[in-house]
Parts: structure tokens; sequence; C-alpha cells
């Protein structure tokens, strides 16, 4: 794997205002659907839904942790990883997990996985930014990987930016674009807001609770069907940039993906349980009909054929 570190950069000379607007009302598809969300049958139907979970309300610093990060990485030889992901961090909380970690529900075997990706197949570009940290997610957290469509046809470099702007504090881990290349804008074992709130039970459905480790900066509770919040804190977030009802995903794009994911698992040691955005909220349109699929031979084999 190459990582490249890049710095913020100046976007704002072709982001006009009729791009704003476009991407900031796609994703609030995909982010902040909440209830009465529909089937997304249509995209004016997604484009009308309010940014009505995590609003600019609640701007609160984000507590001082920081960066900091202690993922237990055990990637395969042929991974290279990024400083940033082994460095050391003293966060209580984390501790505490070290002591009694258990992960029973997400822990498998490696075996039959097919292959871990190589240093050729899988190049990262990390584009952190502080906003989008919300605490501390080490291994024992981490159970789900969720995917998202970003109801945008912007590339991350361009997401990145908006989500930064935008005040909202919401983020997806990664970033895959439709030409394959992949973005990371939040460590692995930080909490990162691109779940939201769920269906009200899922937190006991998915086996996750929440206890305190996501700050909740910037979410708003939308209660009512949709009143729990735990997924943010148990999980990795991929975006893909797709708007749903515009046709495949290109090939480039599904590959990379299948690469990400085997990547997460080696970082992680294990294999996370594969969902879907709308299965944690039935309201939301992502991942689009045309991936299913695909979801459903991710849930099977990990891969998307
Ligand atoms: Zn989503």
């Amino acid at each position: 794997m190459q990582v490249r570190r890049t710095y913020p950069k100046d976007y704002g000379k072709w982001l006009n205002v009729a791009f704003a607007a476009v991407l900031a009302f796609g994703l609030a598809g995909c982010q902040a659907g909440g209830a009465g969300h529909g089937d997304a049958s249509s995209k004016e139907q997604v484009l009308a839904e309010p940014v009505s979970e995590e609003t600019m309300e609640s701007l609160r610093e984000i507590s001082g942790e920081g960066a900091a990060s202690d993922v237990p990485v055990a990637p395969a030889p042929d991974i290279e990883v990024a400083p940033d992901v082994t460095s050391a961090a003293d966060d209580e909380a984390e501790k505490g997990v070290a002591e009694s970690g258990e992960s029973d529900e997400a822990v498998s075997s490696d075996e039959g996985k097919g292959g871990l990706p190589s240093a050729a197949d899988l190049s990262i570009v990390e584009d952190y930014r502080a906003g989008f940290d919300h605490g501390p997610k080490p291994a024992a957290f981490q159970k789900y990987i969720v995917l998202h469509d970003t109801e945008s046809d912007s590339d991350a470099a361009a997401i990145i930016d908006w989500w930064d702007g935008n005040g909202n504090q919401v983020a997806a881990h990664f970033i895959v674009n439709r030409d394959g290349t992949i973005w990371q804008c939040v460590p692995l074992d930080r909490i990162a807001h691109h779940a939201g709130y769920g269906d009200t039970g899922h937190n006991d459905r998915y086996g996750i609770d929440e206890d305190g480790r996501d700050d909740m900066a910037g979410s708003t509770p939308i209660g009512g069907d949709f009143a729990d919040y735990a997924m943010n804190a148990w999980s990795v977030g991929i975006e893909m940039v797709h708007v749903g009802g515009e046709g495949d995903y290109p090939e480039e794009q599904l590959r990379a993906v299948d690469d990400l994911i085997a990547y997460i698992d080696a970082s992680f040691g294990f294999e996370s349980e594969i969902i879907d955005h709308k299965a944690w909220r039935s309201g939301n349109s992502d991942t689009s009909a045309e991936f299913a699929d695909y979801l459903e031979s991710y849930r099977a084999t990990r891969k998307h054929a």
C-alpha cells in the first residue's frame, strides 16, 4: 500500500454555488435522512430530504482527544500501515477495553478469505480532519463495516472539504471514488459520524450500546422510530461515490471496495459484519437498489462478486 499524505487544498474556485447546493442536498440524503426518508425511487425525493440529524445546531468543540490511535494492527506482510494508525494513545477508555476486551460477535476466522490486498492493489490518500473525530473506537468496539452511497457525483477530495466546511462534523472513515482511488479522513480506531440515528431497538438488535465514547458532537436526536444511536461507535464507514438510480458501480470502484474491506479486516485481525446504511436506519436510501446483489455478495464472501 502506498500511503500518500495530502493537505487541505483550495477547491473554492470550482465549488460554485450550484455545485455546493447539489453536494449539500445529496449528502443530506445519505447522512441525515431520518424519519420519513423515502425509498429513493426518485432523485428529487432524496434531494428534498431535510438535514434533520447531524445539524449545525450543536457545534461543540471536540474534546482534546485528538487523533491519537492505538488500533491493534495486524496487517498482512505486504501491507504498509500508515504511521498514524500505529501511534500510541493513553485514553482511559481504551485501557479499559484492553483489559476486558472481548468481541465474540465480530471475531471470525481468517480462513478462506481469498487473499489480502497487495501493495499494488491499495493506495489510500490520507486527509484527516480533527473535526471528524468523535472519540475512541479500539478493536474491542469494532463490529461492523457500514457501506454508504454519497448520493453525489463529486469526488472524495471535494466531499471531504464539504464535510469539513459545513459544520455538521459528519464524515465516513473512507470514500471510494468511481475510479477506485480511496481516501481516508478518520483513523480506523476513532469514531466517525457516518451512521447517525437508527431504528428504535437497533442498538439491541445489533448488540451495541451508547457507552459514552462517542461525544455525539453535532448530532441532533430524531426520536420516535429512530431513537437509537450507537452504530458510529462500533463501526467503520465507507462511502462509495454513487448516486442511486444513475447506473451501475464501476468495476474499478467495486474492486477497490473489495481491497479496502480486506485491508480493514487485516488491520483489526478479524472480519467485521458488513451492512449498509439502510439496514441501520430503515428510512435511508443508501445503499441504492443497484447495489443489492453486490451487498449480498459482500456479506457472504467479502467481495462484490
Ligand atoms: Zn449513508
